[in-house]
């Protein structure tokens, strides 16, 4: 595969796109994020890494980050887990509040807010520190020590974040919070606030690409649950996108409203895009432009 040959195609059919969008401005912090960036990098399962653009830029990795507290949770192999989440797609908005009361307080899927919020308070329950477990990981698998929660962006979170209380009382009142609230959600805001590149990012998904193992060889997860994250990416990763995603990208892939997209291909790569302009449903407009022309430039689509 020539992945550069891959990369200067993606560039060149992303670039009309960037600076498209909204930026998600019901988080102050990330409003002021300049939508006029743009990032794109591959990392390979041999160890190589393709990028350009702004690939280096750190920004907040917000749902993306729900990859990784969710492989941290199968790892434990704590059944009780999939009691408290579902695994189907939602069709609703990921904050949606309707959809969680009609289903006494279960989410539907591991991805959207109040799957996502069940996910860290049982990494918390488990670990005694969600974030500082989800910050583990990352910084294991890209290499950089310094990867940290960007505490202006956990405070903006923390501030606005009214809905995400609602999620979490709501699902208490249905007996589906371990934690109090409010630490639950301090774990959540800050793991959502993580700072993360594209590069990083790629690197950090090899970890679901290669189907549960580290960059150490070691392994994180079960074969078997590396592909669990691997369908989930695929069904509920994209907000209610999920179905146009695998119609146009065809590669599993999280999006996250700092407009971060990761996607997988098993045993060849991870890719990670970043164009901070959103479409309505909150997914990056450049970064799934970027995606499709991936998949057809590579020929990976799964489909
Ligand atoms: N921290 C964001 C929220 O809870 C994450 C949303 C997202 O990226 O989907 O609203």
């Amino acid at each position: 595969m020539d992945y550069r040959r891959v990369l200067q195609q993606v560039m060149s059919t992303a670039a009309p796109y960037v600076g498209e969008g909204k930026v998600a401005d019901y988080i102050p912090e990330l409003a002021r994020v300049d939508p006029k960036q743009f990032g794109f990098a591959i990392a390979t399962v041999d160890g190589r890494v393709f990028s350009d653009g702004d690939a280096d830029v750190p920004f907040a990795i917000e749902s993306v980050s729900k990859v990784f507290a969710l492989a941290l949770v199968l790892q434990r192999g704590d059944e009780k887990y999939w009691s408290r989440v579902r695994r189907e797609p939602s069709g609703m908005a990921f904050n949606d509040l309707i959809e969680l009361e009609v289903e006494n307080g279960i989410p539907r899927n591991p991805f959207i807010n109040p799957g996502a919020i069940v996910t860290t308070d049982q990494l918390l329950a488990d670990t005694g520190d969600a974030v500082a477990s989800a910050r583990a990981l990352l910084r294991a698998e890209t290499g950089n020590p310094n990867i940290e929660v960007d505490s202006v962006t956990a405070e903006s979170e923390l501030r606005t974040g009214d809905r995400n209380r609602a999620i979490a009382y709501l699902m208490a009142s249905f007996d589906n919070m371990a934690n109090p609230v409010d630490l639950a959600l301090d774990h959540y805001f800050r793991q959502c606030s993580i700072s993360i590149t594209c590069a990083e990012l790629a690197k950090a998904g090899l970890v679901i690409a290669r189907h549960g193992l580290r960059a150490d060889g070691t392994r994180l997860l079960s074969e078997s649950d590396a592909r669990h994250v691997i369908a989930l990416m695929a069904t509920c990763g994209t907000y209610d996108e999920a179905g146009n995603f695998a119609y146009r990208v065809g590669l599993p892939t999280k999006s996250g409203v700092g407009g971060g997209l990761l996607a997988v291909v098993p045993n060849h790569c991870a890719v990670a895009a970043w164009g901070p302009g959103l479409d309505p449903k909150g997914n990056s407009i450049s970064g799934a432009v970027a995606l499709e022309s991936f998949a057809h430039a590579s020929g990976l689509a799964m489909y």
